[in-house]
């Protein structure tokens, strides 16, 4: 008889953007005159920069030629991307980070997800809470916790991100062997300074714990004070683990790209104390699982790195970096606390009442979807989140909708 893994029976029931997509069917159903702006799910609305479209199409016409054609790639990826993003995005920010640390991927999402199974099933973890659900859910499914009881697992350790300390939680007051972190943060937007992210790693260092440092938003730090990367920390190296993405960057969500630094000073340890390699184990395991990005996805991505590819990315960013600003300040107008909407594309706003209620209330008197606090986490209670993803047009339009909802 098969068995099922049965971690997965522990994994809460329902995700939480098919409740709210399921809440704004009915809704359009009952409402079919009612126009509905979306600024809930985290995902880009604006199309790829020409750069990438052009450097795209090139790939394509190499791959339709026997002369040029490529078959299996690298797995870890192109060089020619990943000396890019070494010098780009690493180097000339002072980060000591080197190519064959770069592991190019098809996503974040599957190497935040992926990279526990090379950590031990008894690593004690520290997440925090509000938070993007997929560190949680694979620790779920890899038998690191026990049954969820009212909202939270017994065996996770949750750092609690909060108005009093500014969505930066605490650091950890037990001990725990692998960390994740998240800045600019999503759902919050909350930024993390460098001497702030500095005690983190002085921390891991002190506990011989890692952190997972998911810089996903790092392209929507303007604030020269901000750090971008983990790497611009001293002492990174030893204890850190960066992901990043073209999703939110480069508006690749649909295209697929991202990359995770591993570098060659990290170590972790066995039973008998012995150090290892951990750059050595990921390498091992992304050659055994995992086949590479798609050649012309990964030239689409290098053209990010030209002069006129930054200069497109700057302006799509900016473009949804406006959108934050106007949210912030006309939420804050109506009299609700943000944080975020700086430095970042979310707004983390409290609603004052039940975040679902507010997500209610929110859709019905306004048509605007945003996304209820609560579904990242108990600390998210009465807040919800609304993204600026959208075109200017939407934003604006669902900004005084909401206002006048509110306001009568
Ligand atoms: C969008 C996002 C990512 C990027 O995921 P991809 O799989 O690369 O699209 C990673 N982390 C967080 C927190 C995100 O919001």
């Amino acid at each position: 008889m098969i068995r099922i893994n049965e971690h997965f029976l522990k994994l809460q029931a329902s995700y939480l953007f098919s409740d709210i997509a399921k809440r704004v069917a009915a809704f359009q159903q009952a409402h079919p005159e009612r126009s509905i702006i979306k600024l809930g799910i985290g995902d880009v609305t604006h199309a790829l920069p020409p750069a990438c479209v052009a450097a795209f199409h090139r790939a394509i016409d190499e791959m339709a030629d026997d002369a040029t054609f490529r078959g299996y790639g690298p797995e870890q990826g192109y060089p020619f991307l990943r000396e890019k993003i070494a010098e780009t995005d690493f180097q000339s920010r002072g980060a000591d980070i080197a190519a064959d640390e770069i592991f190019v991927s098809d996503g974040s999402k599957c190497d935040t997800g992926n990279i526990q199974e090379i950590f031990s099933t008894g690593a004690r973890i520290a997440i925090p809470d509000p938070v993007y659900p997929v560190y949680l859910d694979t620790n779920v499914m890899a038998g690191r916790t026990e049954k969820n009881r009212n909202g939270r697992y017994d065996g996770i350790v949750y750092m609690e991100g909060t108005a009093e300390n500014g969505f930066v939680p605490e650091l950890p007051r037990e001990p725990v062997d692998l960390i994740y972190l998240c800045y600019p943060n999503n759902p919050t937007g909350a930024t993390i300074d460098k001497a702030g992210l500095a005690r983190w790693v002085d921390w891991a260092r002190d506990h011989r714990a890692l952190i997972l440092f998911d810089a996903a938003y790092e392209a929507f730090v303007r604030d020269d004070g901000l750090p971008k990367s983990i790497f611009e920390i001293e002492g990174a190296r030893e204890v850190a683990i960066e992901f990043r993405s073209f999703s939110k960057t480069a508006g690749f969500t649909g295209t697929r790209c991202a990359f995770t630094v591993v570098p060659k000073s990290l170590m972790a340890w066995d039973a008998d104390g012995k150090a290892h390699s951990v750059h050595a184990l990921w390498q091992r395991r992304q050659s055994t699982k995992f086949n590479g990005v798609s050649y012309p996805v990964q030239q689409a991505a290098a053209a990010v790195y030209t002069a006129e590819g930054r200069t497109q990315t700057t302006a799509l960013i900016n473009a949804y970096l406006e959108n934050a600003a106007l949210i912030r300040m006309k939420m804050q107008e109506l009299g609700y606390a943000c944080v975020g909407g700086e430095n970042s594309p979310y707004i983390w706003i409290n609603g004052k009442k039940n975040s679902w209620a507010f997500f209610d209330e929110l859709l019905e008197k306004a048509g605007v979807v945003c996304t209820p606090g609560a579904g990242f986490g108990t600390c998210g209670e009465n807040y919800i989140r609304i993204s600026a993803f959208n075109s200017r047009e939407n934003v604006q339009e669902a900004l005084a909708r909401i206002a006048s909802a509110l306001a009568g």
